[in-house]
């Protein structure tokens, strides 16, 4: 179907992620979903495959155990791990890890690259990134940050309190959003730090109960920071820039996430046009009724719309612009159109869609929070409408000719 004027290094790539898929991630699927966790055997082999495939860590550079694949050749083979939750895992493309093992390439010194970066693209740690706080502090308008970082001497000293860090129940290091100077209006005053979980005063407080959870779910935890003291050294980027770099991390993470749940929405759509050609009723094929006919159809065209929109901020990006306006308007689209794309899928396979014997269920549960996640889609829409009000030249709108007649 569609190619979007993919590269040839693209397409090859994300045909050697479409045989993983194929021939080893989904016949595994079922039965790795049906237990409880996932265990690190299963993730292990699931990466020694991909490894195999040569589809491991695409988006990392070779210098740090990746493959050093550029950021606009990556979206075919992120839409092909998304097919299954198991996928992003498998080939070390999953979040949270996947942005901060970006954050830590572009920011990182080399000593924090060899201490942490490397031995995340290797899947031997885990991460976290704290930045959410409780109802007083820092949500969709981040300027709210609570959580403070102050320096004594060679130190940095955090006090906050988090919530909402997914992986933060087993990430080993976790990078955590703090205000660093009081004075300074928040987009200038704020800093990440590289934060061992380990770290005397780093209190785990609980894994938030959420939908979407299952034996691929990550946790989401909440977190108080309590006169936790790391090193300078482990300030990661500049002093003063956290919102630069959130942004940066931030950017390219909201278009990868579109990417895989559109390769999500795409699964879910051909499972229900197998179900609805093989299922009789009424005596005929389901696929034969006009309704579902022509509302796989409209999802389906949807769906394409999206992707083109994701390829589109993926080439601003790539081209080092920030590209906010296309990212918000990638990221707010593909979040409603994947959604609703994946309803109408469990829709059609009536019970079966409930069911786990089918991957629906968890899906749906799965794409629920991306409407919430990486802004919500009020956030996206007023980045977007402020541009259209505020940021256009009145010379460029439409002259409204009939009232001046
Ligand atoms: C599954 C999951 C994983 C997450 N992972 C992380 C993570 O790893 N790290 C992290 O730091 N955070 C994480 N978060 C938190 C997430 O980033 C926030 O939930 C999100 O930014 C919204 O903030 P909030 O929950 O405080 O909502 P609020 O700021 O309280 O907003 C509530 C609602 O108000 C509406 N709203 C907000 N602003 C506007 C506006 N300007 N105009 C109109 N309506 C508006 C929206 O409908 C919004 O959903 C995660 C959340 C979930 C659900």
């Amino acid at each position: 179907m569609f190619r979007f004027g993919d590269s040839e290094e693209a397409r090859e790539l994300a045909g050697r992620a479409k045989a993983l898929m194929e021939e080893v991630v989904l016949p595994v699927e079922r039965e790795i979903e049906g237990g409880t966790k996932i265990s690190d055997d299963d993730v292990a082999a699931l990466r020694e495959a991909a490894r195999e495939y040569d589809v491991y860590a695409p988006q990392i550079s070779e210098a740090h155990g990746g493959m050093g694949y550029d950021f606009d050749d990556l979206l075919p083979t992120f839409e092909q791990a998304g097919r299954s939750l198991l996928g992003p895992i498998a080939m070390r493309v999953d979040a949270p890890d996947e942005g901060n093992m970006h954050l830590l390439e572009m920011h990182g010194t080399e000593r924090q690259k060899e201490q942490y970066l490397d031995p995340l693209v290797a899947g031997e740690i885990s991460s976290g990134f704290s930045m959410t706080e409780p109802m007083q502090g820092a949500g969709s308008d981040p300027k709210m940050i609570q959580t403070t970082a102050r320096k004594e001497g060679e130190e940095w000293v955090i006090d906050g309190h988090k919530w909402w860090t997914t992986n933060g129940v087993e990430a080993d290091v976790l990078l955590v959003f703090a205000r660093t100077d009081e004075d300074a209006h928040p987009y200038q005053g704020c800093s990440v730090f590289i934060v061992p979980s380990d770290t005397d005063g780093v209190e785990i407080v609980r894994d938030i109960p959420h939908i979407g959870g299952g034996p691929t779910g990550s946790t989401h935890a909440e977190i108080k920071y309590d006169g936790v003291r790391v090193p300078g050294e482990n300030l990661l980027g500049r002093e003063g820039a956290g919102f630069t770099h959130v942004q940066e991390r931030l950017g390219p993470a909201r278009l990868t996430h579109c990417m895989r749940f559109s390769g999500m929405a795409m699964r879910a759509l051909s499972i229900a046009r197998s179900y609805l050609d093989e299922r009789q009723a009424f005596g005929m094929s389901l696929s034969d009724k006009q309704h579902p006919r022509f509302e796989i159809a409209r999802k389906e065209t949807e769906l394409q719309a999206a992707r083109s929109l994701v390829r589109q901020a993926a080439d601003a990006i790539a081209a080092g612009e920030q590209a906010r306006l296309e990212v918000s308007m990638s990221k707010v689209f593909t979040a409603n159109v994947t959604q609703e794309a994946i309803d109408t899928a469990l829709q059609f396979c009536g019970g079966n869609g409930i069911g786990k014997d089918l991957p629906l269920a968890d899906f749906y549960e799965s794409v629920r929070a991306f409407r919430i996640v990486d802004g919500a889609d009020e956030v996206h829409l007023r980045t977007i409408a402020d541009r259209l009000f505020e940021e256009t030249d009145p010379d460029e709108l439409q002259p409204l000719t009939r009232f001046e007649e």
